[in-house]
């Protein structure tokens, strides 16, 4: 950034008022360009300089847009694009902006939209050329036949040369808001300390490369996960609850300028084949990041209609594993949740133009009342309900659909606990037999595997980030021992296909957790001490330095503790929490999840509602720093583990959209064995 230009939309907007009362009327009655895709610092704030927000592979699709005001009683025409000053050929589709508002450059204060305001997207650029390029868009107003023209620069990264050969496979672990804390947490609880050196590894810390990556978003310097998993799966910034696509000035969220993703890119190119496994709902942000194109995270029936309509076919999606079965089902039947304000309206989700553009079927007959589980088994998925389906699945299995719960899947805690018979959360959920994470990572890979192109496979633990928002201690401690668990799994895959890539990270931290010591009170004295005051709980209990000496969890062959309370158990503070009740023991039964469909019938019900009246009986009140009932993302940097073919280059400190480079290298051009200096 140039220091003698600051980023700063009151300076900015003085200048420009400025100049317009210094150059009379004739520059005021000009159209102007209020947003410019892809994003760049260029555009916003005339700063030619480093950073380059927006980067590509060469040949990877994007597309060009750009939002333009006219004056008064004009109408914008002649829109073009230039790179490096050259027209790019092709369509370029006009919509009206109808968004109330637009942003002007260099300021984050929106202003009303004036009449006629146009949105102009040219579909699917590509351009091969490594190196810095610049943007122009231009445009007339008629009948006063005043011009304007934007810059804005995109770069298309060198991938350069390698020494080594190529990784086939690439597996994305991602731990959902697993911060430095949250791993180190995992350890003390699984694996244990003694004397000061712990008993032995998790999974992810026998990887031989160790980075740290910054997660910022386009519009914030604390993500949220729908862009935080697109950084790895398309290499681009985008603003918070949007996935693979670049913000615009329309409120269909299915129509964004979008970023051609790796699954899709690898289908396109190589033929490779896509997986996504995790033990969210399966339309969460971090899987739909790798298999989705819209502005709204939430749009759970467009999305998951999108990986049959078009994914499917153009990032050859052949594994879907997850919970979310709700989103598959006819709204007539028990448990749907498919609704027209999730994107389940009639036809609405793809225009002709975006789906001639990208080369891909548009929504046809999508309605709430779609059967989706029914058309994906009628596209050849072979479909797994539940644990047993998933180890009895046929040998000639060549695509697989799992859900094995209505949302969200449960926990490791409580799937584990009800395998052991000491806990009945899974079947008040409805679920009793759930698979665990590295269960149906397994199931995954072997499906994959079959593709002699390769693969991508994305992993995600989920949980460790949603148990960390509602600060149930031990829930998302155990759901990094079930990723670590995963995590080993990919790990024996990779060191017998030898050419497979695996990367083990997280989107974002959360919760700004931190490990405060231990307990002082053994677990009997702790449990006779519940009264909920400050003195009792908190300085009777908190054991800091000297005091927390070693906790000892003992830990069965399942891979969990026999209990999570054990004498001198593990206590967790959080620097980004609302405000809660704290009584340290874990809590029996989780909290509710508005996400599941059954969450008002009993026996959900009954659940506690939220953290902060959960234990408001048993533990002391705690005043949290943000508002609401739950923890937060925090901007803290966070670790990454590579493993196997090409991992050498994820050493040092580097951007979120560095890792998809660099991923992407490994695939496309080969591996280093030296490492460079960034
Ligand atoms: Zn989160």
């Amino acid at each position: 950034m140039n220091p003698l230009q600051p980023k700063n939309g009151i300076v900015q907007a003085a200048l420009l008022l400025g100049l317009c009362l210094a150059s009379g009327a004739s520059l005021m009655a000009a159209p102007k360009i209020s947003r410019l895709n892809p994003p760049s610092d260029l555009f916003t704030y005339n700063d030619p300089l480093p950073p380059i927000i927006a980067r590509f592979l060469p040949g990877q699709r994007f597309d060009l847009n750009a939002t333009i005001q006219p004056d008064a009683g004009q109408t914008i025409v002649g829109v073009k694009f230039f790179v490096d000053d050259v027209p790019v050929s092709g369509n370029i589709t006009l919509v009206l902006a109808d968004v109330a508002t637009v942003t002007s450059p260099g300021s984050a204060v929106a202003s009303p939209r004036p009449a006629n305001t146009v949105v102009a997207t040219q579909r699917a650029y590509t351009n091969q050329s490594p190196g810095i390029h610049r943007l122009t868009v231009s445009a007339t107003q008629l009948p006063n036949g005043e011009g304007v023209t934007a810059n804005g620069n995109f770069e298309i990264v060198n991938l350069g040369t390698a020494a080594n050969g190529k990784a086939r496979n690439i597996i994305v672990m991602i731990g959902d808001g697993m911060g430095i804390a949250h791993r180190t947490a995992g350890r003390i609880m699984g694996i244990g300390v003694s004397q000061g050196k712990a008993l032995g590894s998790l999974n992810m810390d026998t990887f031989p490369v160790t980075g740290i990556v910054k997660t910022a978003s386009l519009n914030s310097i604390v993500t949220d996960s729908a862009p935080g998993a697109t950084c790895y799966s398309s290499g681009n910034k985008n603003n918070n609850n949007q996935m693979n696509v670049f913000p615009d000035d329309t409120l269909n969220t299915f129509d964004n300028p979008r970023v051609e993703s790796m699954g899709e890119y690898f289908a396109r190119t190589s033929g490779k084949s896509l997986g996504i496994v995790t033990t969210s709902d399966v339309f969460d942000a971090t899987p739909a990041a790798f298999a989705s194109h819209t502005a709204n995270r939430g749009a759970g029936t467009g999305i998951c209609d999108r990986y049959l309509d078009e994914f499917v076919g153009s990032a050859n999606l052949t594994v879907l594993l997850g919970g979310g079965r709700k989103w598959f089902l006819p709204n007539t039947t028990i448990g749907s949740g498919r609704t027209t304000g999730t994107g389940g309206g009639p036809g609405a989700l793809i225009s002709d133009e975006l789906a001639t553009g990208w080369g891909v079927a548009k929504a046809g007959t999508v309605t709430v009342g779609r059967d989706l589980l029914a058309d994906f088994k009628a596209a050849g998925f072979t479909y797994a309900a539940n644990f047993s389906d998933l180890q009895a699945l046929p040998a000639s299995t060549t695509k697989l659909l799992g859900l094995f719960t209505f949302s969200n899947m449960n926990v490791a805690m409580d799937k584990v606990f009800g395998r052991r018979k000491i806990s009945t959360v899974v079947n008040d959920f409805g679920f009793p037999d759930q698979p665990m994470l590295e269960e149906m990572t397994n199931a995954a890979l072997n499906v994959l595997n079959k593709n002699p192109n390769g693969f991508v496979l994305m992993v995600e633990g989920a949980s460790i980030d949603k148990q960390a928002h509602l600060m149930d201690t031990d829930r998302w401690i155990m759901e990094v021992l079930e990723f670590d668990r995963a995590v080993g799994l990919a790990k024996s895959f990779a060191a017998s296909v030898q050419d497979t890539l695996i990367i083990v990270t997280a989107d974002h931290e959360c919760g700004g957790v931190n490990i405060i010591g231990s307990s002082i009170m053994p677990t009997a004295t702790l449990a006779a001490s519940q009264n909920g005051s400050v003195a009792t709980l908190r300085d009777s209990v908190v054991g800091t330095y000297d005091l927390a000496g070693f906790p000892n969890y003992r830990v069965l062959s399942d891979g969990y503790p026999v209990t999570p309370n054990p004498d001198f158990k593990m206590l967790i503070g959080y620097a980004a929490n609302g405000d809660r009740n704290e009584g340290w023991f874990s809590n029996n039964r989780p909290t509710q999840d508005t996400q599941q469909p059954l969450v008002g019938q009993s026996p959900l019900n009954t659940y506690p509602l939220n953290p902060n009246v959960r234990n408001q009986f048993s533990g002391y009140a705690v005043t949290g720093q943000v508002p609401g009932e739950q923890a937060v993302h925090t901007a803290s940097d966070i670790p990454l583990s590579a493993y196997g073919r090409g991992a050498v280059a994820f050493v040092g400190v580097q951007d979120n959209t560095d890792v998809f480079f660099k991923m992407m290298k490994a695939a496309l051009v080969g591996t280093d064995t030296t490492v460079s200096e960034r």
